[in-house]
């Protein structure tokens, strides 16, 4: 494809784009193919000579289309939202436009900058304590700041390695043996596969209860940490959530982080998806002991309109991150760790990803995007509160952060999944179920581009209806 053959087939896929989001609201949210459907369309080698622009867009809308979960339609409730917007598009249009790797200062010295500069943006939309920030107000550079990662699972790990070269920093190796990593039950399953992948020895999960609303118990924490220094284990690092997956759960930062510095153990606060629900000052109560935490992640692309990925990480002190991964070889020398950003991640490679970010803060500002999470926060709650006129149903836990959880009053765990999974069918709208103490129960987690009152409306008055010709065998 030369320049001219690019120009026209780049501006027919904007239409394309154009028709999909204007249209996407009709299509089915799941695709209702098997296993196999999609790969059998396809041959089994690569093409040996090229084949027509015409013919691989082509193929793509008859034989990828089908296939595509429609993560942007406004009935899509799943998991959490995957954040779109058109400014963001654009910004990973330009980044793969100029397709630099911006690895080390040298290597493309605006991506770096770029990056430094909105990270603080973000971090002091959110009201992140100043330690947290690469640049103070007078123009200094401290020994915090944060970078863009892929995702939340990457930044848990890395928080994970730097708070492991801070205690085991002059101790003989064979102290990793001793090294525990302390998380609730409702922790994202990313925490502990952190664990698995640095092969930390010692987990201990500190068990919720659905009466403290699912939220870590610091007394349980406390407990589990004297138990392993009684039995001569390294207590080193410890996750707090705000907004667990399963229903938006938010631990006390505060007294975990108090904890943390009474027995000198690194915490790191997950806020993958409700994270950035701190722009909202509002919702600030909620990160209440933040500013004793050691590391802190969100993912602007769950909920801040940022197209996936681009994960935030912040550090209070970057140090043992970047003695847990500088290592420089002759050929990737550069200005030093402040500036080399393959010293703050496990790939060297890395995306130009805050263009996008950059893109999103300017183009929508600060009030819009207080506005957009705000409209999903009460959306959620428009949701519980038509689950609360319905006798058949009950909210599971409080709505938070734009997502509501709910099962049948009298229901058996299996009544709730096939409620569910019949919904799903219809394609008019897309959820998940989890499990709370034992219980199944359906998630609506609210954060489309496109998500309006009457989406959310018309979903529930779907599952009700489902709910009536499932276990009365009546149309409502
Ligand atoms: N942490 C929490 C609280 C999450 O909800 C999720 C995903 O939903 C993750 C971590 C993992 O996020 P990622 O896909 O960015 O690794």
């Amino acid at each position: 494809m030369n320049i001219e053959e690019f120009r026209v087939a780049a501006k027919s896929m904007v239409d394309w784009i154009c028709d999909y989001y204007q249209g996407v609201e009709d299509l089915p949210v799941r695709s209702e193919l098997h296993i196999g459907d999609v790969s059998s369309l396809l041959p089994a080698e690569a093409p040996v000579g090229p084949e027509s622009w015409t013919k691989i867009s082509q193929d793509f809308q008859e034989k990828i289309m089908p296939g595509v979960m429609h993560w942007q339609s406004p009935n899509f409730y799943a998991y959490f939202p995957s954040a779109f917007s058109f400014p963001s598009l654009l910004g990973d249009l330009m980044s793969s436009a100029l397709s630099v790797n911006g690895f080390l200062w040298v290597s493309s010295p605006a991506a770096t900058e770029l990056e430094t500069v909105v990270v603080d943006w973000l971090g002091k939309m959110m009201g992140l304590p100043q330690a947290f920030l690469a640049v103070d107000g007078d123009g200094n550079r401290g020994k915090g700041g944060g970078v863009v990662q892929t995702t939340a699972s990457e930044c848990t790990l890395v928080a994970l390695l730097a708070a492991r070269a801070r205690q085991m920093e002059g101790r003989p190796l064979s102290d990793t043996g001793r090294l525990v990593a302390y998380f609730s039950d409702q922790a994202h399953s990313s925490v502990r596969k952190a664990c698995m992948v640095s092969v930390t020895p010692h987990v201990r999960v500190i068990p919720t209860r659905e009466d403290n609303a699912f939220s870590m118990e610091p007394a349980l924490l406390e407990a589990a940490i004297k138990e392993d220094l009684a039995a001569g284990l390294l207590p080193f690092y410890m996750v707090g959530t705000i907004g667990t997956t399963s229903s938006c759960a938010v631990d006390p930062i505060g007294e975990m982080g108090a904890i943390a510095q009474k027995y000198k153990i690194w915490l790191h606060v997950d806020g993958a998806h409700a994270g950035v629900a701190a722009i909202l000052p509002e919702q600030r109560h909620h990160f209440r002991g933040v500013e004793l935490a050691d590391s802190f992640n969100t993912n602007p692309h769950k909920w801040l309109l940022t197209t996936f990925d681009c994960s935030c990480i912040w550090f209070r002190d970057a140090d043992p991150l970047k003695a847990a991964l500088s290592l420089t070889p002759a050929y990737l020398r550069g200005k030093g760790n402040a500036y080399d950003f393959q010293n703050w991640e496990i790939p060297v490679g890395r995306r130009f990803r805050s263009l996008k970010l950059w893109f999103v803060l300017r183009a929508y500002g600060q009030e819009k995007l207080q506005a957009f999470l705000r409209h999903h926060i009460r959306l959620a709650e428009t949701v519980a509160e038509l689950i609360g006129k319905d006798a058949r149903f009950e909210v599971s836990a409080p709505p938070r952060f734009g997502l509501v959880c709910f099962h049948l009053k009298d229901g058996k765990n299996e009544d709730t999944s096939a409620l569910i999974e019949t919904v799903n069918k219809t394609g008019k709208a897309f959820l998940i179920t989890t499990d709370l103490s034992g219980r199944t129960v359906a998630r609506i987690a609210c954060g489309g581009f496109l998500t309006q009152e009457r989406h959310v409306r018309a979903t529930w008055q779907l599952i009700a209806s489902t709910a009536t010709a499932l276990f009365t065998g009546k149309e409502e």
